[in-house]
């Protein structure tokens, strides 16, 4: 993973598999919504990964703190629920933090500029049954020494967003279910987790 700032063919093939795993599991995505919330992150994640998708030209042909921030800002503008403010924010974020040319260094500690964005616009924590409880995992996993860190991050994302199902959801909307929120795997812990699977699965290639 070393300067993938400089490959307009990496952006592009990492804006395509992102759109492709979401497309792919947004009937998922929905249905695990209609459990625990109203049963549109599916159709949100989609409309604004297609949305991403619609630029991938501009995207590809821009440095990649540019085309996060870009990528962002679509996804803010064009979602309507909250994972849409939430994945964007993080996006932003993650561009605003990162240099030009960044190693595994520079882009872990984007990433965590990116979930304290989420943390901060969702008023949010891990253990709340959200998104952040694959992200946070994530991160954690990212700093850890080891062999084979892309291999360890897309288990770590699996069993993460697997580890939210006995969770008792306190923000969003599955927080209204109470205890009921107990059971189900939590959509957004969902996205996130296919989404750093498509990434390292990009970066494996
Ligand atoms: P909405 O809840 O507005 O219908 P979505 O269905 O698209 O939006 O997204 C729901 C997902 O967003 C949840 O499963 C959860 O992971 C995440 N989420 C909701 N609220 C928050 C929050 N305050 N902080 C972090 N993540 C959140
Ligand atoms: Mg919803």
């Amino acid at each position: 993973m070393k300067d993938p700032s400089n490959s307009p063919e990496l952006r592009r093939r990492l804006v395509e598999s992102v759109v492709e795993v979401i497309r792919s599991h947004a009937d998922e995505l929905t249905a695990l919504d209609q459990a625990i919330g109203d049963g549109d992150h599916g159709i949100n994640m989609k409309r604004g990964f297609e949305a991403i998708l619609a630029q991938v030209e501009a995207l590809a042909a821009s440095p990649l703190p540019e085309a996060c921030k870009a990528a962002g800002t679509t996804l803010v503008m064009k979602v309507g629920g909250a994972s849409g403010p939430l994945y964007g924010s993080l996006l932003t974020a993650l561009g605003k933090a990162l240099p030009a040319e960044p190693g595994l260094v520079e882009v872990v500690r984007a990433f965590d500029a990116g979930i304290q964005a989420v943390k901060r616009i969702g008023r949010s924590d891990v253990g709340q049954k959200t998104m952040l409880d694959v992200l946070v995992p994530v991160h954690d996993e990212l700093v850890a020494p080891g062999p084979d860190l892309l291999g360890r991050v897309k288990r770590r994302a699996a069993e993460a967003a697997e580890a939210t199902v006995p969770m008792k959801a306190t923000k969003g909307r599955a927080s209204f279910l109470g205890e009921r929120s107990i059971g189900h795997l939590d959509p957004g812990a969902r996205s996130s987790s296919l989404i750093v699977i498509a990434v390292c699965e990009t970066l494996e290639d």
